[in-house]
């Protein structure tokens, strides 16, 4: 994508969503989709609601063979490089809310091998324990240990590997070049590594020995893969992976979404309490220079990440946080105020989840694939 600038691994926050949509070839979430989940779900999520989950591929398809009794499963994963910022739990929270509401095994795909190639400097046993500690995160949100299968790439590769050999043979290096942006530096395991990406939306209809149709809730800056391995599923006799896609968390910074590369605008859930507030009372926001000025004239949420966090993470009140934007764009909420209580509201979430993260060190096992499959 020239213009917009987004791949797997870098992307902007603040983008057009409605023009990638396009470019990207994927269908805008339209009220028939969400009625179809309310459907079958009893309710709509607020993510859904505010069209954080904004786009998708075939997600009416999944909800009618859903519907029909076939079977079908959750796809996800992470690149474990750090830490987990909110950005990373924001689709985990949306797609605990599936698995709750449609009784759907998750397949999570821990990237260390990815993150390794990709990284100039980290080791691979650093990313890997780095991938035990984000299945904290996972546990610590309630995804069910009993439906949610974690694959750490780099120790469960032989469920991996007889899909990814023969997805490898269908994908050329000019499709992978035009795919994913690489050039001739690129190194080889970051060539080959779309492939075992790919290879997890196939992997439940390999485990059951049937066609599990599989939704891939994740950020839209993951679409190449999927793009891809809906156009090879066919050939290989496996089902097109359903997408949706989210919007991505903007970075407290200017620009850019909440992002491991820039550490002090992400919030982790790692983070003590203290430093996440201060953090925040720093952050950039859509607001005027001086309080005069902000009163006078009003700020900006629609430019703002501290409203994004609001709205995407941190209020479910749909009348609350429009009395927000109301108050910030006629200048009578002012940045200080704003930001003050959403720290407020972030430190205590990040007590809550550490205390559950915490005693999630006793049961990290049950969500390993190797022992269940
Ligand atoms: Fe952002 Fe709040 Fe300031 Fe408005 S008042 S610009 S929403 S921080």
């Amino acid at each position: 994508i020239e213009e917009i600038h987004i791949t797997p691994w870098e992307a902007e926050a603040f983008v057009d969503y409605e023009r990638l949509v396009k470019i990207f070839g994927a269908k805008p979430l339209t009220d028939r989709e969400v009625d179809m989940l309310a459907n079958v779900a009893g309710e709509v999520h607020v993510m859904i609601r505010r069209r954080v989950f904004y786009s998708h591929r075939d997600f009416d398809i999944f909800l009618e063979a859903y519907k029909s009794g076939r079977r079908c499963a959750l796809y996800t994963g992470r690149g474990p490089s750090g830490h987990t910022h909110l950005g990373h739990i924001l689709p985990w929270i949306f797609t605990k809310w599936l698995q709750d509401k449609l009784g759907l095994e998750l397949f999570f795909q821990m990237t260390d091998d990815e993150k390794y190639w990709h990284s100039e400097s980290g080791s691979l046993e650093e990313f890997n324990s780095l991938a035990y500690e984000n299945i904290l995160d996972l546990a610590a949100l309630g995804l069910d240990p009993s439906k949610t299968h974690v694959i750490i790439d780099s120790e469960d590769i032989s469920y991996l590997y007889p899909i990814a050999i023969k997805i490898a043979k269908k994908i050329t290096y000019s499709t992978q070049k035009a795919s994913f942006g690489f050039t001739d530096s690129t190194n080889i395991g970051m060539i080959y590594y779309p492939v075992l990406q790919m290879a997890v939306a196939f992997l439940p209809s390999e485990l059951y020995r049937d066609q599990v149709m599989v939704l891939i809730p994740a950020g839209i800056d993951q679409d190449p893969y999927w793009r891809l391995t809906r156009d090879i599923a066919p050939s290989l006799n496996y089902p097109k992976p359903a997408q949706i896609h989210n919007k991505l968390l903007p970075g407290l910074g200017i620009g850019g979404k909440m992002s491991s590369s820039k550490p002090e605008t992400a919030i982790y859930t790692t983070d003590p309490p203290d430093v996440a507030k201060q953090k925040i009372m720093k952050a950039f926001t859509g607001g005027q220079p001086t309080a005069q000025l902000q009163r006078k004239y009003g700020g900006n949420p629609d430019a703002c990440p501290i409203y994004k966090m609001y709205e995407m993470l941190f209020e479910d009140d749909d009348k609350k946080l429009l009395d927000r934007y109301n108050a910030c764009k006629t200048g009578n909420l002012l940045c200080g105020e704003c930001k003050a209580e959403l720290a407020e509201r972030v430190a205590k979430f990040l007590i809550n989840h550490q205390e559950r993260r915490g005693k999630a060190l006793n049961y990290v096992e049950k969500y390993l694939i190797r022992h269940k499959f």
